[in-house]
């Protein structure tokens, strides 16, 4: 599977005319209709658009009948191609339902926000949402192609782009510590997104390459995710006080980077560089102190641990990350507590 990262209507339109493909199929939400399909509209052959409601809470079952209707309605056979644009919810759920259409029909993915240029474009991994379970019913498929371009980055809210960029810190704090100083001298604005997607994905498919399978090395990928996604759990359902998933991936980087240095794996200096990028980017919330028995309980649910044991990856210096580290209540409530100070 490749990634390619160029203007998207020339990598585009190369692709579709060295192939050739009975029906096309685009899918799209609303907004990546509006900001994204316009941008490649005219290099697409006719084809049928499929427009569903945008948000995480679409990402389910009842959404891939009605694209398997219409995909059914259009006749596509199996020597058709989807094509995904939008968001990690558009290229995880339009890829499932081609992964699973007549067996597995040919799709493309063209990601339209950071997380999903950075992070869902990379490791195969398709599914939705079931009985509130994050992405619990799926498939591991690997796309024809990935079309990445930072263009469709200037429609994209401000707060989404934020987000995503939390998974970019993410991976230069596992893997590149001289990408991290670069990144630390920046603010969000002054990042050179290009530059960053193309590093976030070699490291991205470097680690899954290793670690197809989640067996060992790829759960590298999921620092700061054992307690930033107890904490993004905690607040689903607290209205407005939602966090965007890397707003709650960044809290837990924090908290898992305190954990690490008193575990003696990072200096204090090496803690404070962390924490100081961090806030500046994220600012500071503050978890309520009634707050953290739930979060707790929330990190033990976590798919990755064994029994009640809590395993975390945790950074044993900037660039380098260990995994399958257990971590206890105890620890796991001082680092909530240092994420307040
Ligand atoms: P999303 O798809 O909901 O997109 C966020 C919002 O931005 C949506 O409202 C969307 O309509 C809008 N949008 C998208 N592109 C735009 C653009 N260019 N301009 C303006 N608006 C635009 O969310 P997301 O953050 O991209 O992805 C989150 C999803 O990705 C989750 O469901 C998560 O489970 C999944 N994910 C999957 C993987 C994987 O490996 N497959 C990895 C990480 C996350
Ligand atoms: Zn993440």
């Amino acid at each position: 599977m490749s990634v390619i990262i160029a203007p998207v209507q020339q990598s585009v339109s190369q692709y579709l005319s060295s192939t050739n493909y009975s029906k096309v199929v685009v899918v799209v939400d609303e907004n990546t209709r509006q900001h994204c399909y316009p941008l490649i509209e005219n290099v697409l052959p006719e084809h049928t658009l499929i427009e569903i409601p945008s948000g995480e809470e679409n990402k389910h079952l009842g959404t891939c009948e009605h694209i398997w209707g219409i995909m059914t309605d259009a006749q596509l056979d199996r020597h058709s191609l989807v094509i995904n644009l939008g968001g990690g919810v558009i290229g995880d759920m339009g890829g499932f339902c081609a992964a699973t259409y007549k067996r597995g029909i040919d799709f493309i993915q063209i990601p339209t926000t950071l997380l999903a240029q950075v992070d869902a474009s990379v490791g195969g991994k398709l599914g939705v949402d079931f009985r509130g379970f994050k992405n619990h019913i799926g498939v591991f498929t690997q796309p024809q192609r990935v079309f990445i371009d930072a263009k469709f980055l200037e429609t994209l809210p401000q707060r989404e782009l934020r987000s995503g960029f939390a998974e970019v810190i993410k991976h230069c704090l596992i893997r590149d510590a001289e990408m991290f100083e670069i990144i630390s001298q920046k603010t969000l604005e002054e990042q050179n997104f290009e530059t960053l997607i193309a590093h976030s994905v070699e490291i991205k498919k470097g680690v899954v390459a290793e670690d197809p399978t989640e067996k060992g090395l790829r759960k590298i990928l999921n620092f700061g995710h054992t307690i930033g996604h107890a904490i993004e759990t905690f607040y689903l359902d607290k209205g407005d006080e939602r966090l965007f998933h890397g707003e709650a991936i960044a809290i837990g980087m924090i908290a898992e980077t305190y954990i690490s240095y008193r575990k003696n794996l990072i200096d204090e200096q090496t803690l404070k560089l962390i924490k100081r990028l961090l806030i500046s980017i994220y600012g500071k919330t503050i978890i309520p102190i009634t707050a953290f028995p739930a979060i707790i309980i929330h990190t033990q649910q976590d798919k990755k641990n064994r029994g009640a044991e809590v395993r975390c990856s945790l950074i044993d210096g900037v660039g380098s990350c260990l995994f399958d580290v257990s971590i206890t209540p105890e620890e796991i409530t001082e680092a909530l507590s240092s994420c307040n100070e």
